[in-house]
């Protein structure tokens, strides 16, 4: 969300005649385009500001800019502007005061419209690989969640504005495509009320590229319409990111999230038995509130259960608005420090295991670029985005085919076949 948030930035940027630069120091104008999840995130908005170079114009936008505000002001005497997330579609108009007004601001006020905006083509990172918005904010409230008060309530983006989005792409050469929302299987087209499993079907039928996926999906409204459509169409990508948080009942209801462990296993079993070469990543938090080990080692079980292609996994980390904030944490951090150790050498063995069943297969791959530290190699990504490392001139955007030969926790090495 945030690369995409960028990418139309600089769209506007550039429409105004700026360019981007490789590095701060040849820049007039550092945006700081912020992620607010995490403390640590926010913190390192913080520390690059200061290291920036003194004369610089300096815009600090998105997700911290949204909930910090006047503070950011106060704390920064460099910074001219803050721009938040509904507001940085009028990053031109903003630039425009900094230069002709010298003014310093916060332009933060939630907006309830869908602002319509694309990159185009040019403002894009890459030319494999589009993100496409689809719709933005979250109405979930998870407890320890700061997304809803950084991102504002749900807004749906019309079904036409996608689909022209989605065919420049495809006929652009374009290979994959990236469908982005905080809660992206709850998207509705706003006037028709028609819902995610049709813009899908829609998309594997009219759209002309290899893989079609979409992040992030909550686990509470899969059904039987998505995994028919999954099913019927090869361009959705086998691969769902499916965040489960956490393994234990008793937690997911104190977190706020609306299922339970049986009936998040029950929903994976589902997707499994209409696909059985479909695979799970997801996303977990350790050290929530009140997290006993009990409840630690329900998580642990989890993963063995699903045996996920990937995750990420946290520390919880008390955010600004939420209602996690209230509630008694009082596990200390090193304990919750071994936990987060301990998941993640967990996941390590299952993801040995899993790519151990590999050896031997041919895979398909998506050339994604040159491996900067091997001439003569490159590196690519299954669709369930496995690592793939092998000897080949095939250039990046291209799929290849690759007999897989060794493995290791987070990537293949292989022979293409030509
Ligand atoms: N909408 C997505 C998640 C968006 S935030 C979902 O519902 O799953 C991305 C991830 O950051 C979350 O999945 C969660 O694992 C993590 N996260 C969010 N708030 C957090 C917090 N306060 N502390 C630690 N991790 C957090
Ligand atoms: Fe945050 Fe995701 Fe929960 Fe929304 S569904 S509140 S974005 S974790």
């Amino acid at each position: 969300m945030n690369v995409s948030d960028s990418e139309k930035m600089r769209h506007i940027l550039e429409q105004k005649g700026l360019f981007a630069s490789d590095n701060d120091e040849d820049a007039d104008l550092v945006v700081l385009n912020s992620c607010a999840v995490r403390e640590k995130a926010q913190e390192k908005i913080f520390s690059y500001i200061g290291r920036l170079p003194r004369e610089k114009r300096i815009i600090v936008a998105s997700c911290v800019a949204q909930s910090e505000r006047e503070n950011i002001l106060k704390k920064n005497r460099a910074v001219d502007f803050v721009v938040g997330t509904h507001q940085y579609y009028w990053i031109d108009d903003v630039l425009d005061d900094i230069l002709q007004e010298n003014k310093r601001g916060v332009r933060a006020e939630f907006s309830h419209q869908w602002n319509d905006i694309t990159p185009g083509l040019a403002a894009r990172d890459s030319r494999v690989t589009g993100y496409i918005s689809i719709m933005e904010g979250c109405d979930n409230f998870c407890s320890y969640c700061i997304v809803p008060f950084t991102r504002g309530r749900e807004k749906h983006r019309p079904f036409a504005k996608i689909m022209e989005e989605a065919r420049l792409l495809a006929d652009n050469g374009f290979q994959e495509i990236i469908l982005l929302g905080q809660n992206v299987n709850n998207w509705q087209d706003p006037a028709s009320g028609m819902q995610f499993p049709e813009l899908l079907a829609a998309m594997g039928e009219q759209v002309d590229v290899r893989w079609i996926r979409f992040i992030t999906s909550y686990p509470g409204y899969f059904d039987r319409e998505l995994i028919a459509v999954m099913k019927e169409h090869r361009r959705i990508a086998r691969h769902i990111h499916f965040p489960a948080q956490a393994g234990s009942t008793r937690v997911l209801k104190k977190m706020n999230r609306r299922y339970t462990r049986p009936q998040y296993l029950d929903m994976i079993k589902k997707f499994r038995r209409h696909m059985p070469d479909i695979r799970f990543s997801a996303d977990f938090i350790v050290g929530f509130p009140g997290e006993t080990d009990h409840d630690f080692r329900l998580t642990l079980s989890l993963l063995e259960n699903v045996e996920y292609e990937s995750i990420f996994s946290f520390i919880y980390s008390p955010r600004k608005h939420t209602k996690a904030l209230a509630m008694e944490d009082n596990l200390p951090l090193a304990q919750k420090k071994e936990r987060l150790y301990e998941l993640q050498q967990l996941q390590r063995d299952i993801q040995l295991k899993n790519n151990r069943r590999l050896i031997g297969e041919t895979v398909e791959v998506l050339v994604t670029e040159a491996n900067p530290k091997a001439p003569g190699e490159v590196i690519g990504r299954t669709e369930s985005y496995r690592v793939v490392n092998f000897a080949s001139a095939t250039p990046k955007g291209r799929f290849t085919q690759v007999k897989v030969e060794r493995v290791g926790p987070y990537s293949l090495r292989g022979t293409e076949l030509k």
